[in-house]
């Protein structure tokens, strides 16, 4: 999507405090997070009007500014209220919505208590995305492990290497890449959880390597009430061969199935769609309750 349409179709943003237009919502060239990747975010999504665990997604902002010694300087309330009026604002209801705090262009030190701490939230209207099961492969680069980057931060930082990995995989014919960890486990996809399945049990990653989604949770607790088995765990490639379902999780992607997960000496074909349904389903629900 191109600028413009941003500009036509949801043309204002929370900056800093107030409510401007889009196209005045400029920043410098110097901007130190532009530099240095230090800028932490959140992906949220409102249906109909609402958005949905919002006070999850704020919280784990303001845990991720932190980690990057980030003292965002409103309070949470002031941000929950600042996403609220962006999407009426907009006169979006069905809405993807891009909180992003960011370290100024007062200079360009790596550390300077000159720096200030910068808020905006976006949003861009979602659509319905239908898409075919999903053919991922393993990629060849690894998840930065817990003490090169912390895990559970939300940091444009971990990104540079999933625009990577993604860019592999879909230059490939993937959909996507599995990443590993350091150690080799199964860790999660780009910008998303995974889960395999086997009759009536679940199994995903311990969170030790990987973001522990929201959506993530939130398929574990309706997972958990239609007395699922839940079983998180290190998980080898030697191991996926015993599961017939695998699906991922996360606010944009919502659950989508796995078709298949190329392992380089062969292919995974996963044949079943059973609880990936039961639990879509079951999330739609609960997405517009
Ligand atoms: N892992 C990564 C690396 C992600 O970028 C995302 C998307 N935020 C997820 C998992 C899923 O997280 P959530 O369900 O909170 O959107």
């Amino acid at each position: 999507m191109g600028n413009y349409d941003l500009l036509k179709y949801h043309p204002y943003i929370w900056m800093n405090g107030e409510i401007i237009e889009l196209e005045n919502a400029k920043i410098s060239v110097l901007t130190h997070s532009l530099h240095y990747s230090g800028a932490v975010y959140e992906g949220q999504r409102a249906y109909n009007g609402r958005i949905f665990k919002l006070r999850e997604h704020t919280e784990r902002l303001f845990k991720s500014a932190k980690m990057l010694y980030m003292e965002i300087p409103y309070t949470k309330e002031k941000i929950i209220n600042a996403n609220e009026s962006i999407i009426k604002k907009n006169n979006i209801k069905n809405a993807y919505i891009r909180p992003l705090v960011w370290r100024g262009s007062e200079t360009l030190n790596i550390i300077n208590s000159k720096l200030s701490i910068n808020c905006m939230i976006a949003c861009i209207v979602s659509s319905e995305r239908k898409s075919s099961p999903l053919n991922l492969h393993i990629s060849d680069w690894r998840k930065a492990s817990p003490n090169v980057l912390p895990v559970q931060c939300k940091s444009s930082g971990h990104y540079n290497m999933m625009i990577i990995a993604q860019s592999a995989a879909k230059s490939k014919g993937y959909d996507d890449a599995l990443m590993l960890d350091w150690r080799g486990y199964v860790a999660e996809c780009t910008t998303s959880n995974v889960f395999f399945a086997k009759e009536n049990t679940l199994v995903t990653p311990i969170t030790d390597a990987c973001l522990n989604g929201i959506t993530r949770q939130t398929i574990i607790e309706l997972a958990v009430a239609k007395g699922m088995n839940i079983v998180e765990t290190h998980i080898k490639i030697a191991d996926l061969h015993e599961y017939n379902e695998c699906f991922i999780t996360g606010t944009a992607a919502e659950i989508k199935a796995v078709a298949s997960i190329d392992i380089g000496k062969n292919k995974l074909i996963f044949t079943s769609t059973k609880i990936t349904n039961t639990l879509e389903e079951e999330y739609k629900n609960l997405i517009v309750s």
